[in-house]
C-alpha cells in the first residue's frame, strides 16, 4: 500500500477517553493480537468487510442481484453471507436501503483524513485535546502513521499512538519524534498469560516499552482489568513488576465491559468471553493495593 495513504475503520469526533481533552480518534483496521476481550473485532483484519444485521432485512433481493461472488445466502427466514467468497467490495451494502449491510473499513489517503482531523482545530486548542490513532494496531501501518503525525505536528496539534506495542521496534523509533503521547497496553504480565489471552507472549512489547522509556517518550500505560483472566494475584504482581521495573509510576485501569459482543455477531465471529459480567470498581481494590506495592498509582476507569 502507498504510504500516504491508510487502512481505517473509523474517524471518531469529540473523543474524549483517548488522551487529554477532546478529541479526534483514527481507528486502523488490522491487529498482530487476537486479545479475547476486544471490543472491536472488526479491526482484526486489514481489509474491509461486511457486517450483516439480519433482523434488519426486509428481504428485498438486491444484494444478491448485485454481489459478483455470489456469496449473500438467503433461506427461509435467514440470510447470511459465505465469507470464503466474499471480497469486500462494498456492492451489497451500496443497495441495501435498509440498512442490513455495512462495509466496515476503506482506505483514506493522509490528505483526506487531516482534513477530517482539522475540522475540529478549534476544538482541540479550547479543551487541550489533540488527535489519537489507535485501532486495531495502527503502528502495523508505519509509514501511513508517521505521515499523519508529521502532518498533525506541522499543524501544531497534540498527537497520541494508542499501541499493543507488538511490532518491530524500529517503527516505535519512526514515529517517537513526531508523537507526544503513547497510550500503551499492558495486557498481562507473563509471557505464558499474554500468549493464552492474545496469541503471542509480551516479550516484544516489554522490550518496546524500556525503549520508550528510555528515549524519553510520554506513556500512559492502560491495563484491561478482566476477571478471571487476568486479575488473579500473579498477574497482577507480573504486571506491576514490569511498571516498576521501568521507572513508571501511574497507570489506568480498564474495567471489562461487554460493548462489542452485538459486532462479533455481525461479523458471524465468535465472542471468547461469552456470558462474562463487568466487573465493578470496588473488584479492582486487590489489584490497586498490590499496584501500590510496586510504586504504581493506578486509576481505575
Ligand atoms: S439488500 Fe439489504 S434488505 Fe435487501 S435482501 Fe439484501 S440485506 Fe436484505
Ligand atoms: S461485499 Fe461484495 S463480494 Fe461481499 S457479499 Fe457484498 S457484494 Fe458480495
Amino acid at each position: 500500500m502507498d504510504g500516504r495513504a491508510a487502512h481505517i475503520f473509523n474517524i471518531q469526533r469529540f473523543s474524549v477517553s483517548d488522551g487529554p481533552g477532546t478529541r479526534t480518534t483514527v481507528f486502523f483496521k488490522g491487529c498482530n493480537l487476537r486479545c479475547k476481550w476486544c471490543h472491536n473485532p472488526e479491526s482484526f483484519v486489514a481489509r474491509p468487510q461486511i457486517e450483516i444485521n439480519p433482523d434488519k432485512c426486509i428481504g428485498c433481493g438486491a444484494c444478491l442481484a448485485v454481489c459478483p461472488a455470489g456469496a449473500h445466502l438467503v433461506g427461509e427466514g435467514s440470510h447470511s453471507i459465505d465469507r470464503t467468497k466474499c471480497t469486500g467490495c462494498g456492492a451489497c451494502a451500496d443497495q441495501c436501503f435498509a440498512e442490513a449491510l455495512v462495509l466496515v473499513g476503506k482506505t483514506l489517503s493522509v490528505e483526506d483524513i487531516m482534513a477530517e482531523i482539522l475540522e475540529d482545530r478549534l476544538l482541540y486548542e479550547n479543551s487541550g485535546g489533540g488527535v489519537t490513532f489507535s485501532g486495531g494496531e495502527c503502528m502495523l501501518q508505519p509509514e501511513a502513521l508517521t505521515e499523519l503525525l508529521k502532518a498533525c505536528k506541522a499543524e501544531g496539534l497534540h498527537t497520541a499512538v494508542d499501541t499493543a506495542g507488538n511490532v518491530p521496534t524500529e517503527y516505535f523509533e519512526a514515529v517517537a519524534p513526531w508523537t507526544d503521547l503513547f497510550l500503551y497496553d499492558v495486557k498481562a504480565g507473563t509471557p505464558e498469560r499474554h500468549k493464552a489471552l492474545t496469541g503471542s507472549d509480551n516479550r516484544l512489547i516489554t522490550k518496546n516499552l524500556s525503549w520508550l522509556k528510555e528515549n524519553g517518550a510520554g506513556i500512559l500505560i492502560r491495563i484491561p482489568f478482566i476477571p478471571g483472566e487476568n486479575d488473579d494475584t500473579e498477574e497482577l504482581r507480573a504486571m506491576a513488576a514490569i511498571l516498576h521495573q521501568n521507572g513508571i509510576h501511574e497507570a489506568e485501569l480498564l474495567l471489562y465491559h461487554r460493548l462489542g459482543e452485538g459486532k462479533y455477531k455481525a461479523l458471524d465471529m465468535d465472542y471468547a468471553l461469552n456470558g462474562k459480567a463487568s466487573p465493578k470498581k470496588a473488584d479492582a481494590e486487590e489489584a490497586v493495593s498490590i499496584f501500590r506495592e510496586y510504586g504504581v498509582r493506578v486509576k481505575v476507569m
